[in-house]
């Protein structure tokens, strides 16, 4: 693999950019047979994939994906990075990616233009001040950097906002500084650049169709391009994850629904913060080229559509227009969906499967972009070893033993 460094650039700028080799070469034809297979080229897919070989030197890997490398919600998402969860098991497994993506840059070598720039959720009924004051506290114990805000200081963050509103005037804020957000592309792309110097082979375009077993253990994939056999499996398909588990023989506690999000013409600086305001559903960040991104709730029925529709596109902005007047007169740009994978706790699932050998990542429902570096460091190890501190709490029996871990008001919006 070339380096990327200021002086490989100054090099190929004098050869017109005609020497970089390709960043990742996926084979056309598979291989018969890989130690790990992994189904989803998404964030979680490719992170558990780099992990594998990075922590445990399994590099004998395939990764499976039936469009294109990052098309499924990863290229889809608004890109906020945080921690601020309630429950002990999620609060670890999200500053644990939080964390990570800190350095991720220079680990894969591959610039992902992590921006610490500062998350705040807005307070705007009593209600949630006491959530909010509640998740604060759980935080300081479990070692997540969170305040609760007071309105002043939220204006003097985002001087855009009304404080004012005269049906959800701004209580506070829970402020997380080191919070933020990745250019989502770049996350997928530098996995996979990774995942193929390491022998890795990355298949687009490529479907998995079938899942086969012997004696109740997994011993193979079909795919569109033909059988592959595989020592151990990984599902890692967010909104289709019922699909391949159907595939394997098991059923899941999930419910897919599209979920939104639009962003506005380019305008000039005005907001350098991520604002979530969760009571009305919309939450609102500038991008680097000036668009606000901005993001909704979920379709409030199950479907499998990977694109936007026009109420939403006026829902999502009317919630926002009192706290953010100024986006009564943008003009909005584009809009897009993508398939969310929901759990009845709004926590994830990392967990081994009724078919051995087989593992599933999912549930990671309108809130797993943040925690695509944690989510594979964790799967690997489950992957690897057969258990992972991360994961313990988030297995598939929880839901048969009444385990919730339950993040309804953490993930109470999308994001
Ligand atoms: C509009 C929107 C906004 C969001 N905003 C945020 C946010 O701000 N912050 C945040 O943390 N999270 C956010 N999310 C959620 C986040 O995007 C997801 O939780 C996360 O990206 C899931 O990553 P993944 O790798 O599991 O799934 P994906 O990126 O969806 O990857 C799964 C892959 O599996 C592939 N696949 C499916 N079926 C098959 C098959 N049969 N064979 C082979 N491949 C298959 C798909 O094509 C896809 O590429 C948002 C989501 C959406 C839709």
């Amino acid at each position: 693999m070339t380096r990327y460094s200021a002086f490989a650039i100054a090099r190929e700028a004098f050869r017109q950019h005609r020497g970089w080799p390709r960043a990742w070469a996926g084979p056309d034809t598979p291989r018969d047979r890989y130690d790990v297979v992994i189904v989803g080229a998404g964030g979680h897919g490719l992170a558990t994939a780099y992990y594998l070989g990075k922590r445990f030197g399994i590099t004998n890997v395939a990764i499976i994906e039936k469009g294109w490398l990052g098309g499924g919600n990863t290229g889809r998402n608004t890109t906020i990075i945080r921690s601020n969860y309630l429950q002990d098991p999620s609060a670890a497994l999200y500053e644990k990616s939080r964390a990570l993506y800190e350095t991720l840059s220079q680990e894969l070598n591959y610039n992902i233009m992590f921006s610490p720039r500062g998350v705040m959720m807005l307070a705007q009924t009593e209600h949630e001040k006491r959530g909010y004051l509640r998740t604060e506290r759980a935080n300081a114990l479990q070692g997540v950097d969170t305040r609760f805000i007071p309105p002043a200081e939220v204006k003097r963050l985002v001087p855009i906002i009304n404080i004012h509103g005269p049906r959800y005037p701004v209580l506070g804020a829970l402020w997380q500084e080191r919070a933020g957000t990745a250019r989502h592309d770049a996350v997928a792309w530098g996995f996979a650049r990774a995942c193929a110097a390491m022998g890795m082979d990355v298949i687009e375009q490529c479907a998995v169709t079938g899942v086969e077993s012997d004696g109740g253990k997994v011993v193979a994939v079909n795919t569109q391009k033909g059988r592959i056999a595989c020592g151990k499996l990984g599902i890692v398909v967010a909104g289709h994850s019922g699909h391949l588990a159907e595939m394997a023989g098991f059923r899941l506690p999930v419910e897919s629904v599209a979920l939104q999000a639009l962003v506005s013409e380019p305008i000039k600086p005005c907001m350098d913060v991520v604002v979530m305001a969760n009571t009305v559903h919309g939450y609102l960040s500038q991008s680097d080229k000036g668009e606000m991104v901005i993001g909704g709730g979920a379709d409030g029925f199950n479907n499998y559509t990977q694109r936007g529709s026009w109420h939403h596109v006026e829902e999502t902005v009317r919630a926002l227009v009192e706290t953010f007047p100024m986006l009564s007169r943008l003009k909005m740009l584009r809009q897009w969906g993508g398939i969310v994978d929901m759990t009845g706790d709004r926590s994830p699932i990392l967990s081994k499967t009724p078919l051995e050998g087989c593992f599933i990542n999912c549930g990671w429902g309108t809130g797993g972009f943040k925690a695509t570096p944690g989510s594979g460091w964790a799967m690997a190890e489950l992957m690897a070893r057969g258990h992972s501190p991360l994961t313990d709490a988030f297995t598939l029996d929880r839901f048969r033993e009444g385990r919730f871990i339950d993040e309804s008001v953490a993930a109470g919006v999308a994001h």
